[in-house]
């Protein structure tokens, strides 16, 4: 097209100002509000100019679209104002995949924020006495109960801060600021998300002391590196990987023997901290909050969003005395959690309590059998499948994630995708522009999906989504 038609062709556009006074526009107005519409108006006519001026217009497809303008206002409206925030179906297999918000939470949690959140509560207001009260007592009294069941663990308190780099972070300040902490080698690891011991450590104000070497680490160099300067013994949970061949690492025993002898107090950063013996849910080498409590290590950090499965937090369960003096340091004002946090920790511990894990949506897809899931996958196949679209359901493995045991896999079933003319990153970004956006994993060419973790009910959608990826 020539430059001077083009120009005619802007001519044909309405203003922004002519544009919003229209009728139909000045109703969305009613509904939306005027800028808003305003700025729908000006990215809708700023579109249409863009595509005259590449060309992609001529007069009778220009004619078409002002005559759709309204259409295209309320469209460009709906989307801007979609909230960012919004649910993905999460068919990687990963339970607690931190970038898809790690756990999802109990309907006993939502009911829990659902009756507190939206009007007043007793959050720091003791009722009976009439005078204000402390925001930790709502889980304080369900934890005593879940962590002080024998008389291993007589004194445990715990308070809740906003994560478990909040934890590690309070914990430290308060027990070692200025001091020395003694860290193996071994353990100095990175969190994804860039949560680094040692950085941790130089923002508390307290020094790292490493000790042993990468692969082995004794008792004796920790006692070896004892000095006046020294203010805590700190054992960091290898969450999201393993050293394995020539290693050597101290057991919680050996060193809770050291800390006593030598008067130092023992932290331990589980990280994960499951309530429950995973050992029961088919799952090796995640020791939880008890068994570190009981082996008589004096502080413990752990996440509320991790194998817990309820809300972002991070949870110090220790010694009485210790944490008194955690919950006086002014950095626990500064990161402490909100009604919300407590509401929904507190629906999730009562399921604890009353030892009803599978209301624990992380805990229930643990449990889950790979016959379980594979009978859903081949109803899934069965519906979905198409002369383009050809499913397989395979043997696979689904991991817990959220740096919980990195090398318990559980075995599940998966659907693996082959299109004629697709390729599998085409499929998976088809699956991920679905409404909601389904996530899968990619792995050797394929695309594969793990309803593990699809709540059954999402199951249907899947069909859906998998009929539409082919045509
Ligand atoms: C996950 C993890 C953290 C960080 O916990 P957040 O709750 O994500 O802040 C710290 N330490 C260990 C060992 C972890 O596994």
């Amino acid at each position: 097209m020539k430059k001077a038609a083009r120009s005619e062709l802007f001519r044909e556009l309405p203003s922004v100002d002519e544009l919003v006074h229209l009728p139909d526009a000045a109703a969305l107005s009613v509904s939306y509000g005027t800028p808003a519409v305003t700025d729908a108006a000006r990215a809708v006519l700023e579109r249409l100019r863009q595509e005259i001026a590449s060309g992609l217009l001529d007069e009778a497809a220009l004619k078409l679209a002002v005559g759709g303008l309204t259409r295209a206002i309320e469209e460009q409206l709906r989307q801007a104002l979609q909230p960012s925030l919004r649910p993905v179906i999460n068919a990687t297999g990963v339970i607690l995949h931190t970038n898809l918000g790690r756990a999802p939470l109990s309907e006993a949690a939502l009911e829990r924020i659902g009756g507190t959140a939206a009007v007043y509560s007793n959050l720091e207001f003791d009722v009976e006495a009439g005078e204000r009260g402390k925001r930790d007592v709502h889980v304080e009294r369900l934890l005593r109960r879940l962590l002080s069941d024998d008389n291993a663990t007589p004194d445990v308190q715990t308070i809740v801060v906003n994560n478990n780099a909040a934890a590690v972070l309070l914990a430290l300040n308060t027990l070692a600021e200025g001091g020395e902490v003694i860290v193996s080698r071994g353990e100095l690891v990175e969190i994804g998300g860039s949560f680094r011991i040692p950085d941790v450590m130089a923002k508390s104000g307290a020094t790292l002391r490493e000790v042993g070497t990468t692969n082995r680490t004794r008792v004796a160099d920790y006692e070896k590196a004892i000095c006046e300067r020294t203010r805590l013994l700190l054992r960091v949970h290898r969450s999201n990987f393993e050293i394995t061949g020539f290693t050597e690492q101290p057991s919680a025993a050996e060193l809770v023997e050291l800390a006593r002898r030598r008067g130092i107090p023992l932290m331990e950063d589980l990280g994960s901290g499951a309530l429950v013996d995973l050992l029961n849910f088919g799952i090796s080498g995640e020791p939880s909050v008890l068994d570190s409590l009981r082996a008589g290590v004096d502080v413990v950090t752990y996440s509320g969003d991790k194998l817990l499965g309820g809300p972002q937090a991070g949870l110090i369960s220790g010694r009485a005395a210790l944490v008194a003096r955690m919950r006086s340091n002014s950095l626990f004002r500064a990161l402490r959690v909100d009604k919300l946090t407590y509401a929904a920790l507190e629906g999730t511990l009562l399921a604890y309590v009353r030892r009803d894990h599978d209301a624990i949506p992380a805990l229930r897809m643990m449990r889950l059998t790979k016959d379980d899931i594979g009978k859903r996958a081949a109803k899934v196949a069965a519906q979905a499948e198409s002369a383009r679209l050809k499913i397989a359901v395979i043997d696979g493995e689904s991991v817990i994630g959220g740096g919980a045991a990195p090398s318990s896999v559980l075995p599940t079933r998966l659907l693996a995708l082959s299109c004629v003319d697709r390729s599998a990153d085409e499929l998976a970004r088809r699956l991920r522009a679905f409404d909601p956006p389904i996530v899968a994993r990619v792995e050797d060419g394929r695309v594969l999906l793990d309803l593990r973790t699809v709540f059954e009910e999402q199951d249907g959608m899947v069909a859906t989504a998998l009929k539409g990826i082919a045509s």
